[in-house]
């Protein structure tokens, strides 16, 4: 896990060992918000002693930007804090993540001891405001990479968690384009001065705006290409020829995972556009 403190009061924690998944953690006079963890064990319990350990702090709350393992599965380790997310998050981490919980388990032994926490604090739409010591923490409901998606913005510092909205290639593959597309510019909207993706590293100051702008970019570039794949009566086969590259985007990221994630997404939006 690698620690980079992004404000005076605000952490970001980056796996290691996971495909460089982020937490974030907010520390407030009431105790810290802890954004997401981490997928494995050893790497949110090496959060937590940072947090309650090292700086002596107690995580007040836990919120779940999505329901994916890589992001809540640590939520086990803070028993004590309350835990918040949008209420489809609750659902999906009841259904699915439950079941691929029991799957994991059989393949990773150091899953042993993980436990499905459900949040006790959830939403329906729009926004939800946390007031914690002092500080306004926003949760927006954006749908996009799935669909129970919130982004977690902290408005004094103009800081937005953007979740896997944000990530080294925009994925739509459990989520939907439009939804992606459309909680892209309400990122944009809301200004934000950083961003910390759901994977990758984090965008700075003077770089937001271009990095989103060519995630729509890329978004706008598989549509074109799918359709053209679809007008032409082609099968799906014919999207294995639309690179990444050509859409924009590099092939090298989270160790070249980002070319299986742009296969995906051309297969789920070619479902998407030959369903209607
Ligand atoms: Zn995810």
């Amino acid at each position: 896990m690698v620690r980079e403190r992004i404000a005076d009061d605000i952490y970001v924690f980056t796996s290691r060992q996971y495909a460089q998944v982020t937490a974030g953690a907010i520390m407030t006079k009431e105790g810290v918000v802890l954004i997401d963890t981490l997928f494995f064990p050893e790497e949110t319990k090496e959060i937590r002693d940072f947090l309650e350990g090292r700086l002596g702090l107690t995580v007040k709350y836990v919120i779940n930007t999505h329901y994916h393992a890589d992001h809540s599965q640590g939520t086990y380790l803070f028993p004590h804090a309350q835990v918040a997310s949008h209420r489809l998050c609750r659902e999906l981490l009841d259904t699915v993540g439950r079941e691929g919980l029991v799957e994991a388990k059989t393949q990773m032994p150091e899953l042993e001891e993980v436990d499905i926490v459900l949040p006790d604090l959830v939403y329906d739409d729009g926004i939800m405001n946390l007031y914690v010591g002092g500080k306004t923490i926003q949760l927006h409901h954006f749908p996009g990479h799935s669909l129970d998606i919130s982004a977690v913005f902290i408005a004094d510092e103009r800081i937005l968690f953007a979740s896997d909205n944000t990530m080294p290639v925009p994925t739509i593959f459990d989520g939907g384009y439009q939804h992606l597309v459309n909680s892209m510019h309400g990122m944009l909207a809301l200004n934000p001065d950083t961003v910390v993706s759901g994977h990758g590293e984090v965008m700075l100051r003077g770089e937001v705006v271009a990095r989103i702008e060519d995630d729509l970019a890329y978004l706008e570039a598989i549509k074109t290409a799918v359709t053209r794949v679809i007008e032409r009566g082609q099968s799906p086969d014919a999207l294995k020829r639309i690179n990444i590259e050509d859409c924009g985007k590099s092939r090298i990221p989270l160790n070249g995972l980002v070319v299986d994630l742009h296969y995906a997404n051309l297969q789920r939006l070619y479902e998407e556009l030959t369903q209607n």
